[in-house]
Formats: structure tokens, C-alpha cells, sequence
């Protein structure tokens, strides 16, 4: 089992069973929201996902229609992001989870949205936009 908090404490989340679909992401959302190069997010089964904490707490954003990321209103950690075509599975970034986590990176997503700043110098395969699988 997997499991971490936001920045705050006011969330604790566990993740059971593996991660699918590890991948770095460049795409701009990800680079605004997280105001870093990428983020590094996986997909799990909802059912595999724990949440604890004031659901009125967590803020849902919907950055196109259909699609929601979630954060902990108090620190803005990111905290699973959501699709309404796809209600079993969810999406989570790794940076929250604490100790050893058994994942591989498959992927740099999105490259076509890189930042100019940034290059990538590892020989992990990238993608111009997302990939599935
Ligand atoms: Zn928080
Ligand atoms: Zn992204």
C-alpha cells in the first residue's frame, strides 16, 4: 500500500494494489499547476483509492469539460484528477506518496507542450501528446 498527504495534512490518501500508466507529463496544465517542468502521475483503479479528510475541503477545477483536477483548498496540493467519460479510474501524482513506491517511469508525455527551459537527458521514451496503455 501506497500512501502520503497534501502539504498540510488536512488530506490523507492511500492507494492500494499498483500503479498503471506512470508517466511524466509536459503538458501545459500540468506545468501551470504544479509550476514545475512536469508532473509525475499514474492512473489507479477508483476502487484502489482512499481519501481522508472534510470533503469540503477539496476544490475540483475543471480544465476541460468532463475533466476535474482536485486540491486541498487550505495548500493546494494536488490531490487525484478525474475524468467524467471515465468514472473508475482516477489519475494521482506520485510527489504526494511517502517511502519507497514500486513504479517505473513508461513515458514523457506531451513533449510538444515542453517547456523551452527545460531538456529532457534520460532515455525514457517520449510522446508528443498522451498515450494510453
Ligand atoms: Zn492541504
Ligand atoms: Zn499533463
Amino acid at each position: 500500500m501506497a500512501s502520503g498527504t497534501c502539504q498540510c495534512g488536512t488530506f490523507k490518501f492511500t492507494v492500494e494494489g499498483s500503479f498503471a500508466d506512470v508517466r511524466y507529463c509536459h503538458c501545459s496544465k500540468c506545468r501551470r499547476g504544479n509550476g514545475t517542468a512536469f508532473t509525475a502521475n499514474a492512473r489507479i483503479r477508483k476502487s484502489q483509492w482512499t481519501l481522508d479528510g472534510p470533503p469540503d475541503k477539496v476544490t475540483e477545477f475543471e480544465h476541460k469539460p468532463g475533466l476535474f483536477k482536485a486540491f486541498c483548498s487550505l495548500c493546494g496540493s494536488p490531490l487525484y484528477a478525474r475524468s467524467a467519460h471515465d468514472p473508475d479510474d482516477i489519475r494521482v501524482r506520485l510527489g504526494g506518496f511517502e517511502g519507497i513506491l514500486d513504479v517505473r517511469i513508461t513515458g514523457h508525455v506531451w513533449t510538444s507542450s515542453k517547456a523551452t527551459w527545460y531538456e529532457i537527458e534520460d532515455s525514457i521514451p517520449c510522446y508528443e501528446q498522451a498515450i494510453t496503455g
